[in-house]
């Protein structure tokens, strides 16, 4: 039949072709719909078809052929990217990074002190790691704020728990952790390491390390992470939590992801990465050389570095640009950008000023491209609003 079409907000019709002038620029929300025509191109072959008998029973972790398979595939999938050491590590699946993120602090966090470990990230940071321990409100673990506070604290009795998103949502850098200790755990998000964000300089090779499919192949709404971990005790207690929350990961999402990953890394496996990395690098430089001309916004700076992928220097192709509004007045930068019809997310989201607004640049093209067309407009007119 007739393709269903999705219409972004500024269009409307029924193969989506009549533009609203005037539409609101969506560069808030975090959906990875810049993958989209990679995955047009290889409909057939990522498609997936179950039939209603199939796959009734539980999906416990690891009695069954498709998260045998799948952990296989996730290994070759990082030695193909060289983004992760993954020989002699635990594989634990779960229902996006949300959940797996969940599960490392449980497992992080003391069994049996008194106190509850203080958990931390360094601002900007992305939100959802203060929401969802203030959420589960539990006597083992408890949000404590920014880490740069914590640093050169004399307590290395107490329990910590770091998190490093490294790059990181939302100015791409490649953090390092601020903590060290022998009572602080790190929980290293790796969401964005790959070849379409950041340079990889090196196979990351921390303890706890936690990947999701939606920032990789853009199927966000698949609901698939996973975490590659050293401990076995750690492990262990990240499978309990698994099987308490939400006993097991979906076969159905194990099943679509497979057929995904092994479509991505068919021939030599680079495919997606070049389409990522082209399409960010694009995204990237279009965007600079308008705000470069721009003397009342900045963007964050990010030194290229050695991408052993390529085996070149190359520049950082963030996924969000990390703006910041430099005339003394705006101190609300979201609203200055709201006003040129520009919805970004504002800094006090990642904890940090609201002289600065994260725009997602991973969005469809059409999105992409009427937020150009808008902050075109604002950096053109800033001479006239002096
Ligand atoms: N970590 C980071 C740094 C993110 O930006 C996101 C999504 N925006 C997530 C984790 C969660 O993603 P998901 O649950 O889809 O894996």
């Amino acid at each position: 039949g007739e393709p269903v079409c999705e219409c972004n907000s500024c269009y409307s019709g029924s193969d989506c072709s009549h533009f609203t002038p005037d539409c609101i620029a969506n560069a808030n929300d975090g959906d990875p719909l810049f993958l989209e025509p990679f995955w047009s191109q290889h409909a057939a072959n990522s498609a997936v078809v179950a039939a209603g008998w199939h796959r009734l029973s539980y999906s416990y972790p690891d009695d069954t052929n498709i998260s045998k398979e799948l952990e296989r595939l996730i290994r070759k999938l990082h030695a193909v990217v060289g983004n992760a050491v993954t020989e002699n590590r635990y594989i634990i699946f779960g229902a996006g990074s949300s959940q797996v993120l969940t599960a490392a602090v449980y497992a992080l966090s003391p069994e049996n002190s008194s106190l509850p470990a203080g958990v931390v990230a360094s601002v900007p940071y992305y939100a959802l790691y203060r929401k969802q321990v203030e959420h589960f409100n539990s006597q083992k673990f408890k949000f404590e704020g920014d880490a740069h506070q914590w640093m050169n604290k004399s307590d290395s009795s107490k329990y910590m728990i770091e998190y490093v998103t490294t790059p990181n949502n939302p100015d791409g850098r490649l953090n390092k952790p601020l903590l060290q200790g022998p009572n602080v755990n790190t929980i290293y998000d790796r969401a964005y390491y790959w070849p379409h964000f950041t340079p990889i300089p090196a196979p990351a090779d921390e303890d706890l390390m936690v990947f999701t499919l939606s920032k990789l192949t853009g199927h966000a709404g698949s609901r698939f992470g996973w975490a590659v971990v050293k401990d076995e005790t750690v492990f262990n207690r990240m499978t309990d939590h698994m099987g308490l929350n939400s006993m097991g990961v979906s076969r159905d999402t194990q099943l679509r992801a497979f057929k995904l990953l092994t479509t991505a890394l068919k021939g030599d496996g680079r495919g997606l990465f070049h389409f990522g990395y082209h399409t960010m690098k694009t995204r990237w430089e279009r965007l600079s050389s308008i705000i470069s001309l721009s003397k009342r916004f900045s963007l964050q700076k990010i030194n290229p570095q050695y991408c052993t992928f390529y085996n070149k220097v190359r520049e950082f192709s963030p996924a969000y640009a990390w703006v910041k509004c430099e005339r003394e007045e705006d101190t609300d930068c979201y609203k200055v950008l709201q006003e040129a019809k520009i919805t970004g997310r504002a800094g006090n989201a990642f904890s940090a000023e609201d002289r600065y607004v994260r725009l997602s640049l991973i969005r469809s093209q059409d999105d992409f491209d009427l937020l150009i067309e808008h902050l075109n407009k604002l950096v053109s007119d800033e001479d006239g609003v002096k």
